[in-house]
């Protein structure tokens, strides 16, 4: 009951972007990044993780990454400018939260990765019709490809 009604207010939340056609671009600003952070934040991680950095810019060959540095305390989520649709930047920030999450809980910069304790996730990302893929972040070429699928899994929830 509960599941439910957290994946109809995820798929909602995502349509809110444009209610009239899901397939088309979406130029992401900061406050989108920071609002669909913090809804994502709230039913994967339930509002555990701290305040995320983030930059919207030109990317090559991917649609995100996370970058840390332990010695600084720095991180950031690149995002890129422009997603063909809302899904696939919504799946994409989630991606790279899990990093944001192995970072914060890591010792070295080692363990941001594909491992373990990114997989740990899959069941949550499930859960709330929430694709999670090992290339999904870094892999521009596969997560094109697969778009179509993204778009029914979120359309069957609405
Ligand atoms: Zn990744």
């Amino acid at each position: 009951m509960v599941a439910n009604l957290e994946i109809k207010s995820v798929a909602r939340f995502m349509r809110s972007y444009d209610p009239a056609d899901q397939d088309t671009d979406f130029i992401p600003s900061k406050s989108d990044c920071k609002r669909t952070y913090d809804k994502l934040n709230e039913v994967i991680w339930g509002g555990r993780l701290p305040p995320a950095k983030f930059s919207v810019r030109q990317l090559r060959g991917c649609w995100g990454s996370f970058v840390g540095d332990r010695k600084k305390n720095k991180h950031v989520i690149n995002m890129c400018k422009r997603y063909p649709n809302a899904q696939l930047f919504v799946g994409t920030l989630a991606h790279e939260m899990i990093h944001y999450w192995q970072w914060l809980h890591s010792e070295t910069d080692r363990e941001v990765n594909h491992g373990k304790t990114f997989w740990q996730w899959k069941k949550k990302f499930a859960q709330h019709n929430l694709p999670l893929q090992e290339r999904g972040g870094e892999n521009m070429n596969w997560y094109a490809s697969r778009n179509f699928d993204l778009l029914s899994i979120y359309q069957k929830t609405i």
